[in-house]
């Protein structure tokens, strides 16, 4: 008989990891906490329980990378897809759902699978040395003691509790004919050219604007649990700015070390630096711009900088309560701890951000450790699918001037700028969102990506769905 694997955490991810390794036939002990112990979010003993929301974003495969996400793991068989679609509610291009029946069906078809065995109580400390494979999906509010063993086992820098989220903006909105490319006094550094960061220049009345627009826009209040988040090295710009006009110029937004090839003459008041964000250089991530700002007004606020008039943004920022490793030095292709391979990771606590990243990497997990188990290479999906884009993200696709340090690698949906580029024909200016070049660039990556999708589940080292 095929040895167990055991999963910690019921939540989107693991719930999604059992029922992968379960359809392969692999046995396997499922452990949730509640209603034994509760977390700060959750509310029912309900396995897959949304602690918020209920929606799984747009369901637009064709234009969206979280649309084109829930298509890949609906063809690779994934139950939270399942249970999402079978309790969907009206909600135009997105995909709501009733979140008690939702949850109320992933409960039920894992505790009525015969491979499944369902046991409430925390683990509360490493998993013992016989469990030889174990996925750890116990999410952004895990137990404190658990956090302490995973710390204990990884160093404590490589696991973060707070995630401080600056704005990703992607390239090609970015206006290279205001700003330009240089390092500060043009330093090489390891690894750099001298012109790694993306700077747009503001003279004093833009400044001033912005500034203004800053501390006049609306904020997001933290949870009672989220106390006392600030450290020093991580304040939200909008402190900053509360603590003084000239705060941001003498910090993230200084001026020094930099001339503008477009003006040489004029000495730029602020500066505000982006910094390359992935492998591809499609993402340039704002740097020292964690903010709790409302996302609506990040938007207005931020296309007030020059040269990021058009912005569309990758990823807003953000400061919350959260738990996750810093994967890309930590984890490998297939998601083990890369000293303990025993131990693999899932859902946030790798990384990723939201209900479906979280599913589609317990997907994946569970499909790695079923391949483990059954003596199969598990080989990870192409990087051109919106699954091989997420894992990549996580596992190493991830690079920044301080690369492999958990303060640069930090959570994300996924989005476009992760995948590799495509290139499209010159397009016929059209009018909507359904035309032009940036949505037949869209439908191009989505296209190619289900097409690179359905040939690697139907490789057998893939362990292709039945
Ligand atoms: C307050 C809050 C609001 C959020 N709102 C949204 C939102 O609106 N939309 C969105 O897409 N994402 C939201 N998220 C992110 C969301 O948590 C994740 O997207 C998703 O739930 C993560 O899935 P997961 O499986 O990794 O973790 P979870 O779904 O949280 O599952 C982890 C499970 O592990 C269990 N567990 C923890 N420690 C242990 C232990 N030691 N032993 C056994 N079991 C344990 C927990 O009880 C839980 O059931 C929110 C997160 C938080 C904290």
């Amino acid at each position: 008989m095929t040895d167990k694997v055991h999963v910690i955490g019921g939540g989107l991810a693991g719930s999604e990891a059992a029922w992968q390794l379960a359809q392969k036939g692999v046995p396997v002990v499922l452990h949730e906490m509640r209603p034994v112990r509760p977390t700060e979010a959750h509310k029912t003993d309900a396995l897959a329980e949304l602690v918020c929301s209920n929606s799984f974003r747009s369901d637009d495969w064709e234009t969206n990378a979280v649309g084109l996400l829930h298509e890949e793991m609906r063809r690779a068989g994934s139950l939270i897809m399942t249970a999402a679609d079978q309790n969907k509610l009206p909600a135009g291009g997105a995909l709501a759902v009733d979140r008690d029946a939702f949850a109320g069906d992933v409960t039920a078809a894992l505790a009525a699978h015969a491979s499944i065995e369902i046991e409430r109580g925390e683990i509360a400390s490493l998993p013992p040395t016989d469990w030889d494979s174990v996925i750890v999906a116990t999410g952004p509010l895990t137990s404190p003691a658990l956090v302490r063993a995973v710390q204990s086992h990884t160093g404590e820098a490589e696991l973060a509790f707070f995630d401080a989220i600056a704005p990703i903006v992607h390239f090609e909105t970015i206006d290279m004919d205001i700003c330009w490319r240089q390092s500060r006094y043009d330093k090489v550094g390891p690894g750099g050219s001298g012109a790694d960061y993306i700077n747009c220049p503001l003279d004093k009345d833009q400044y001033d604007a912005f500034i203004d627009a800053l501390l006049a826009a609306e904020k997001t209040a933290f949870k009672d649990f989220e106390s006392t988040p600030y450290f020093e090295g991580c304040l939200p710009i909008e402190v900053m700015a509360e603590r003084g006009r000239d705060t941001l110029r003498y910090g993230p937004m200084k001026p020094v070390g930099l001339t503008d090839p477009h003006r040489p003459d004029v000495k730029p008041y602020a500066v505000v630096q982006l910094r390359q964000d992935n492998a591809l250089g499609t993402l340039w991530n704002m740097v020292g711009f964690q903010t709790k700002l409302r996302h609506g007004e990040q938007v207005r606020v931020f296309r007030m900088i020059p040269g990021l008039g058009h912005a569309e943004f990758a990823r807003l920022g953000g400061l919350h309560r959260n738990t996750f490793l810093n994967s890309p030095k930590l984890l490998d292709e297939s998601l083990r701890l890369k000293a303990d391979p025993r131990l693999r990771f899932a859902g946030q606590i790798t990384g990723v951000e939201g209900y479906v990243e979280s599913a589609a990497i317990g997907l994946l997990a569970g499909r790695f450790a079923a391949a483990e188990r059954l003596g199969l290479s598990a080989s990870p999906p192409p990087p051109t699918t919106a699954l091989g884009a997420l894992l990549a993200h996580i596992t190493g696709g991830h690079v920044s001037a301080d690369e492999g340090t958990a303060r640069s690698f930090q959570p994300m949906n996924v989005n476009f700028g992760l995948f590799p580029p495509i290139s499209v024909p010159r397009q016929p200016r059209g009018k909507g969102p359904r035309s032009g070049k940036s949505f037949e660039r869209k439908r191009a990556m989505a296209n190619r990506a289900l097409a690179d999708l359905d040939r690697w589940l139907s490789t057998p080292t893939s362990v292709a769905a039945e």
